[in-house]
């Protein structure tokens, strides 16, 4: 099979006007009878989803959106921390559209797109005002105004923020806005439903089956298109800082149906998250990257010191973000930051509890701030570390470790979010689209929000309006093929009968994935990657041991349908890996860095977004590709020294 050169469909025109032109030169549906005949399926209830849900609701579509918790607030977007970007320039210290813009497609080591980018930008500014307007509580300055604070990877304040909630605060505008097209009639919820396989036909994505994971039924929903924003999939490490239920399920399933995965190899680990502390653990807790706008991160400068941080004189404490990188210090981007720690440990230089933690203090900004401000910043933050750790973090630094927290790769989609199946469109975390290598903080939620509210809305209109559908009901011979293969799926998973429980499996999943496909990978590891995957693939369908039926609740058989496409997943991540013989952003090749350990990107071979096919069971997947054509950025090494 050969590779294909993908077309994103950008529309011409300047960057500044593509959007607006490419919306004037869409048809559009009209209101009433015309909207309400269509029916859309959004699987998602996060920002991205439950935006996109609310806002096509609100349009007048037929809408049926999904969700595997028992409520749609309870998306993995209530547990985003710090805060949402925007380039509003309340604080008149340079910031624009079009730094913002540049901010990110340099904070993503120039591996994304410059049209969605430029969208992304103008759009933030709406997505506050809107917010705000249903609002949603953002931390305020004492004369109203709404107060910003830094995030890494950027010279300005633009981050909009609820204290360390401000995930919870904006879904509760997204769901208060999705409550009420549920009361409309307009919106139709089918929480605790997981889709399990996407439905096409004649070419077009016409459904889905869901599993309802209370009584087990297994059923079938048609529309007239799909949109997936199912979130990110970093649980594939077992440890990560995302909700235990994040995963790939839908998007995988779809990928199996045709639609191309991108840059599976570009996942974010987050400098600062709680350090992992044994095998019982089952997730791993984040600590804000808003943290390090007053935190100072160290080691001690001696290898192998053990003493408590409070004994460590100040001469003998290395600051090493400050020191290597003195034009961004500690607010350096998080891939930057994580890879520094990993080198400070890797030379035995550590906080005392773990050979794998470094030093977050507070001692400076208390002193410079008082308590107080800094509780109100930071509180529940602080609360949270002290609750699992037990120490203190207004009276001893806090112990941090990077984890995996964000997966940039996802469904391909074109400049409209559209997969390579048409009718199927993807949104949010779930999608390749907007960060590159790597995501600035405080960018996932604008992009979950400027997807859900703005971008979807407006594209699946078109889409609509343009594609002259036929009618299809579930009834039709797709859907029962479809669902014939889920439920055999399922049954071959009951019928293994085998010794070895989901989590024993995923723990060594994760082991691979974090040594061989984490923050730093190499040929080799890489190489041997893809062979104990598969290796633990062929363990899992063999050796697997679950208990209950399909007929009923049963959350082992849930984790089982998701760790079988973990086990696909990870080794195309390993392969990506592989391929991409350059390191850029959250992607480390240890055979290509420059003399003081830096990312050595490789412009004139891998300027692309990769886009892999899958070719069935135990098959190598085929790559094909999306050229990037940057021309209003130049291409520059990306320092922030
Ligand atoms: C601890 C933490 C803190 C963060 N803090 C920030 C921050 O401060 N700022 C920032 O910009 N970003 C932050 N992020 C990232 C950000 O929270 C996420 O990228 C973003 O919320 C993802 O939103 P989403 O709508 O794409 O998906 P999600 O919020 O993950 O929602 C996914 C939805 O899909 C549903 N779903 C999944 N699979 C299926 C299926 N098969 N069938 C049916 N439904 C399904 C789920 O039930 C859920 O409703 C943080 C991430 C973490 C882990």
């Amino acid at each position: 099979m050969s590779t294909r050169i993908l077309d994103a469909k950008i529309p011409g025109g300047p960057l500044a006007d593509k959007w607006d032109k490419h919306k004037i030169d869409n048809p559009l549906v009209a209101p009433g009878g015309n909207r309400r005949k269509l029916t859309i399926i959004v699987v998602g209830t996060g920002l991205a989803g439950g935006g996109a849900a609310a806002t096509l609701g609100e349009l007048g579509y037929n809408v049926l959106n999904f969700c595997i918790q028992d409520t749609p607030r309870r998306a993995h977007s209530v547990a985003a921390q710090g805060g949402i970007n925007a380039a509003k320039n309340y604080q008149n210290d340079g910031d624009s559209t079009f730094r913002l813009f540049y901010d990110t497609i340099k904070g993503g080591d120039y591996r994304s797109r410059e049209a969605n980018v430029y969208r992304l930008a103008q759009l933030s500014a709406g997505i506050i005002d809107q917010s705000v307007a249903m609002g949603v509580p953002f931390a305020r300055e004492y004369g109203g105004t709404l107060s910003n604070r830094s995030f890494g990877g950027v010279q300005v304040s633009r981050t909009f923020y609820a204290r360390g909630q401000t995930g919870q605060q904006l879904l509760l505008g997204v769901y208060s806005a999705l409550n009420r097209q549920v009361e409309a009639g307009t919106v139709r919820m089918f929480p605790r439903h997981e889709m399990l396989d996407l439905v096409i036909v004649e070419g077009r994505a016409r459904g889905i089956i869901a599993r309802d994971l209370v009584s087990g039924e297994v059923k079938r929903y048609a529309a007239d298109a799909v949109v997936l924003a199912t979130g990110g999939y970093s649980p594939v490490f077992y440890l990560s800082t995302n909700a235990v239920n994040s995963n790939a399920t839908a998007i995988w399933r779809a990928h199996r149906r045709g639609a191309l995965f991108s840059n599976p190899c570009y996942t974010q680990i987050h400098p600062t998250a709680v350090p992992h502390m044994g095998d019982y653990q089952s997730k791993l807790t984040l600590m804000s990257e808003s943290l390090r706008n007053d935190g100072r991160v160290w080691v001690p400068k001696k290898p192998g010191d053990t003493r408590r941080p409070n004994e460590i004189p100040e001469n003998e404490r290395d600051y090493y973000l400050e020191r290597r990188y003195p034009a961004f210090g500690n607010l350096v981007p998080r891939d930057i930051a994580a890879r520094a720690a990993k080198v400070e440990c890797d030379q035995d230089k550590h906080a005392y509890m773990s050979p794998y933690s470094v030093y977050l203090d507070f001692g400076d900004a208390i002193k410079r701030l008082g308590r107080d401000v800094v509780a109100d910043r930071y509180g529940n933050l602080f609360a949270m570390y002290e609750e699992i750790i037990g120490d203190n973090p207004y009276e001893a630094p806090m112990m941090i470790y990077p984890a995996p927290h964000y997966t940039m790769g996802g469904l391909w989609v074109d400049y409209n979010l559209q997969s390579t199946i048409e009718g199927l469109f993807v949104a949010g975390e779930a999608n390749f689209s907007d960060h590159g290598a790597n995501r600035l903080g405080a960018s996932a939620l604008m992009q979950g929000l400027a997807d859900g509210y703005f971008v979807v809305p407006r594209v699946v209109a078109s889409y609509l309006a343009g594609a002259k559908l036929k009618p299809v009901s579930a009834d039709h011979d797709a859907f029962k093929a479809v669902e014939d293969d889920v439920r055999r799926h399922t049954q071959r998973l009951l019928s293994i009968k085998g010794g070895r429980t989901v989590r024993e499996i995923h723990w060594d999943l994760g082991r691979i994935m974090w040594d061989k496909v984490g923050m730093a990978r190499n040929r080799a590891g890489l190489q041997e990657a893809i062979t104990k995957i598969g290796q633990l693939r062929g363990q899992f369908w063999n050796d697997l041991a679950l208990s209950g039926t399909d007929g009923d609740m049963n959350k082992q058989l849930e984790q089982a349908n998701r760790l079988g496409d973990y086990l696909e997943l990870g080794e195309l991540m390993a392969r990506d890996a592989l391929m991409r013989e350059e390191s850029c952003g959250g992607h480390f090749r240890d055979e290509h860095q420059t003399e003081d350990g830096e990312a050595r990107r490789d412009d004139a071979n891998f300027c692309f977004v990769s886009a892999w096919e899958y070719t069935g069971e135990n098959k190598e997947p085929v790559m094909h590709k999306e050229d990037l054509v940057f021309e209003n950025v130049e291409l520059k090494t990306r320092s922030y020294k």
